[in-house]
């Protein structure tokens, strides 16, 4: 199987016009070798908040756990109870869920579920102590990003009361290795882990697994890397890719008279040009400061978005294109087909977790699977 959109013959494609292809072959591979990057005491787990970076936790939890992961990180405890039911069909029975934001309203999630909280706050670690002392529970300290976490005059005067299963704190700069503030955070959280000799520690997300075996600790939590993100911003991107996008065209219009494009008027088209529109827009995740910006491959061939991004419809200038390609029913990728996910989140002006977050479900989606190729 490819991931050519206009190779698709899975029958159960419906007629979209939208497609987002995720890779769980390569969401394995880039876990695996984020894993072997680790100290060997190190074990390595998966973030898969925010429905997995928006690509489906239901469909990447339990290629993870066959991988080997058995520990999970979401942000609250919704995303915990469905990722508990998603692994469900694995046959790991060690797996641990971690709820990133804490216990937010009820423990009963908690208790009913097995989740574990990370308790960030004096008062979320006296509710639990006092509610579900037996059940186990992981403690965030705040080692200078003062995000979530209990700052070091808090925990200290919890030291002696808790035995959390797991100690983590956060880093704020992980993705520039020359910033001071690694070394700081890492001192920081070193004190508080010696607090607790006995208590498993983690510290890095994706970047901070490069940063060196001194910030792995005993469990490292990688979320954008899994996804194909870069975690070495500026450099080469170690991870394989992951999510592809494409968008089918619905009509193909050639200029033959002076004349703009799309609202606004923003932009210029001159007699000869041709122009693409395709079904997919803000709405679908994609930017509107794509517009004029971003860019996408139709069969190998680069073709600039033009003008601003509608709703729901965004034109391509195709110009360069042979006609036979440019044609209503074909595909234009907007990621994938060598197009970066780093890059075109660049182009719009943030990053690749905002643009992976933001792709919406109206796409039509196909997982390639880790575990069976050539299945659809
Ligand atoms: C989101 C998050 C992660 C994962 O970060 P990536 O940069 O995506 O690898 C790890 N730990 C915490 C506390 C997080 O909020």
């Amino acid at each position: 199987m490819t991931n050519d959109p206009a190779d698709l013959t899975c029958s159960d494609l419906p007629a979209a016009g939208g497609l987002l292809t995720v890779d769980l072959s390569a969401i394995a591979a880039n876990w695996a070798a984020l894993r072997d990057r680790l100290a060997p005491r190190t074990g390595c787990g998966a973030v898969l908040k925010a429905d997995a970076y928006g690509l489906g936790a239901d469909r990447v939890a339990p290629v993870l756990a066959r991988q080997g992961c058995s520990d999970f990180f979401v942000a609250m405890p919704d995303e915990g109870v469905a990722l508990r039911q998603a692994l469900s069909v694995t046959a790991a029975s060690d797996i641990r869920i971690f709820v990133l934001s804490g216990p937010v309203g009820s423990l009963s999630p908690f208790i009913t579920h097995g989740l574990i909280p990370v308790l960030n706050s004096p008062q979320q670690v006296a509710d639990w102590l006092a509610h579900a002392a037996d059940k186990p529970y992981a403690l965030q300290v705040d080692s200078g990003m003062n995000r979530l976490g209990l700052a070091e005059a808090e925990f200290a005067a919890v030291a002696d009361k808790v035995s959390p299963c797991l100690l983590l704190s956060h880093l704020a700069c992980a993705d520039d290795p020359l910033h001071p503030m690694n070394t700081r955070q890492r001192t920081s959280f070193q004190a508080v882990a010696d607090r607790l000799p006995k208590t498993p520690a983690s510290l890095s997300a994706s970047s901070g697994i490069f940063l060196g075996p001194e910030y792995h600790f005993d469990l490292a939590r990688p979320g954008i890397g899994l996804y194909g993100g870069n975690p070495l911003p500026g450099q080469a991107n170690p991870m394989q890719a992951v999510a592809s996008v494409a968008l089918r065209i619905l009509q193909v219009r050639r200029i033959d008279t002076p004349g703009v494009v799309g609202y606004g008027a923003t932009h210029a088209v001159t007699p000869g040009a041709r122009l693409a529109t395709v079904a997919g827009g803000y709405a679908d995740g994609l930017l509107r400061s794509l517009g004029g910006r971003g860019q996408g491959r139709l069969g190998g061939y680069p073709v600039p978005i033009v003008g601003r991004v509608s709703m729901d419809l965004i034109s391509f200038d195709v110009s360069s294109v042979p006609e036979a390609l440019a044609q209503p029913g074909q595909w234009i990728s907007v990621l994938g087909e060598g197009l970066d996910l780093d890059q075109q989140a660049g182009a719009a002006g943030t990053i690749s977790y905002e643009l992976l977050t933001g792709l919406s479900r109206r796409y039509a989606r196909r997982y390639i699977p880790a575990a069976h190729p050539g299945a659809c």
